[in-house]
């Protein structure tokens, strides 16, 4: 097998082995597609799972499992050409940005710069410029994929549209190896970056403020919130977002939303500049865990009350994020990402022991929509299949059985 080969225990590797205790027997560094193909042939022959890495951020483990782990960091060019970008499926945002900058142009992507572009990509892609220009995944115009015999395809609309379909929004790992994937990119936008940090402030009504106007705000502004609690400390409220007004007409926007005092604007940031501002990429993350959903109406008084509460005195957050705009104009069929109604995501993090968690996310699931994003697995959901993939899932399930007959893609929760 040409690719390169590692222990996962080598020094190589020793930066991003998980803290979970599975261990691979074999990571096959992939530097292009040829190597990608022959280790999916290596791994048929020996009877080994195999699954791709691209970032590496998947919250559950999926690309770092027992039998070869093809880590795809190598293949990482970034090329572009009338405003279309080739992006190798093992680039990360931070690289993505920085390549489209220089060029002008950018993608409606997330937040986090080691954030893999693939993965991402392949189960929606939620970003500071979604409510104006949408998914990731809805830039997304062809894939080239590798399939579980070594089979290289291209889909688009007209070619393999059925797996087209599929990419964009089902979740990683599912159907191929993903080589490369073509985006129409955007103009990079002159932003404004949003930020305020409030504990002097009644969180109901920030809250409630909130959750009726950030998902109808217009499309230029993207403003989510964060509740975080420490042992022995008040609630702290964080408001960041980005938009792609002057700073005049996006604090008259945001007095729509509260008048309370001490909302930072910086005006005339590069989309990509804003995005290093609001991430650093040496911030140690202690091990957390996430639960999530979507929710379609805003939470009743009663059970943000009770939420609150909950959420004071561990080291523990709530992220608001302000779905609708450009989101929620596609039809939920017409991609597999099939969450076109909704009006916000609600995050819940914290560390994997706390019972919190999953009281909380019990609290707030009495009025959530049942949906939850696929890029943000989660193990404990009774009917994930209609949680993930709502009507869609029909589908997912036949395109399944065309591309991968044979489940050599395989881990809990796939399709
Ligand atoms: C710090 C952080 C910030 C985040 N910020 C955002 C955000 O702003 N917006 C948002 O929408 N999400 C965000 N996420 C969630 C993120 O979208 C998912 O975790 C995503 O799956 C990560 O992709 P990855 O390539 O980094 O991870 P990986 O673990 O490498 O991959 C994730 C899944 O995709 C599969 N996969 C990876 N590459 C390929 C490929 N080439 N072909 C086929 N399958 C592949 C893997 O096997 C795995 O199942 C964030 C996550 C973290 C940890």
């Amino acid at each position: 097998m040409p690719a390169e080969l590692f222990d996962p225990d080598s020094p190589a590797y020793a930066a991003i082995r998980p803290a979970h205790a599975t261990r691979p027997r074999l990571v096959a560094r992939c530097r292009s597609v040829s190597d990608v193909v022959a280790a999916l042939r290596y791994a048929a022959s020996t009877g080994e799972r195999a699954v791709p890495r691209g970032g590496g951020h998947c919250f559950a483990g999926r690309s770092w499992r027992d039998g070869i782990v093809l880590d795809l960091s190598g293949l990482d060019g970034i090329t572009v050409a009338e405003r279309n970008a080739i992006i190798g499926a093992g680039a990360r945002l931070e690289q993505v940005y920085q390549a489209l900058h220089v060029h002008g142009l950018t993608l409606p992507a997330g937040c986090g710069p080691t954030v893999g572009i693939a993965g991402l990509t392949l189960g929606g892609g939620i970003g500071l410029l979604g409510r104006k220009y949408g998914l990731t995944c809805d830039r997304l115009i062809s894939a080239q994929v590798v399939l579980a015999d070594g089979t290289v395809i291209e889909c688009d609309r007209d070619h393999h549209p059925d797996l087209f379909w599929a990419l964009r929004g089902a979740g990683g790992g599912q159907f191929g190896v993903v080589t490369s994937l073509r985006f129409a990119t955007v103009p990079e936008p002159l932003t404004t970056r949003i930020e305020a940090h409030w504990t002097d402030i009644t969180l109901d009504d920030l809250v409630s403020a909130w959750q009726t106007w950030a998902p109808d705000a217009p499309d230029d502004l993207t403003v989510n919130l964060t509740l975080a609690s420490e042992p022995g400390a008040p609630v702290r409220a964080t408001l960041f977002g980005a938009s792609t007004l002057p700073e005049e007409p996006t604090r008259e926007l945001l007095q729509k939303f509260t008048t309370h005092a001490g909302i930072e604007l910086r005006p005339n940031l590069p989309y990509h500049h804003l995005k290093r501002t609001f991430a650093d990429p040496n911030e140690p993350e202690p091990p957390q865990r996430i639960r999530s959903e979507f929710f379609a109406h805003p939470i009743s008084t009663p059970t943000l009350t009770s939420l609150l509460t909950q959420l004071a005195g561990g080291r523990r957050h709530l992220t608001f994020t302000a779905m609708g705009g450009a989101y929620n104009r596609v039809a939920e069929d017409a991609t597999a990402f099939a969450h076109r109604d909704e009006r916000f995501l609600l995050e819940h993090v914290a560390a994997p022991s706390d019972p919190w968690l999953d009281a909380s996310w019990t609290t707030a699931h009495t009025e959530g929509s049942g949906r939850v994003y696929p890029n943000f697995p989660d193990l404990l959901l009774d009917d994930w299949a209609t949680a993930y993939h709502a009507g869609n899932h029909p589908r997912l399930a036949a395109v399944k059985k065309t591309y991968d007959p044979h489940r050599f893609f395989d881990f809990p929760q796939a399709i």
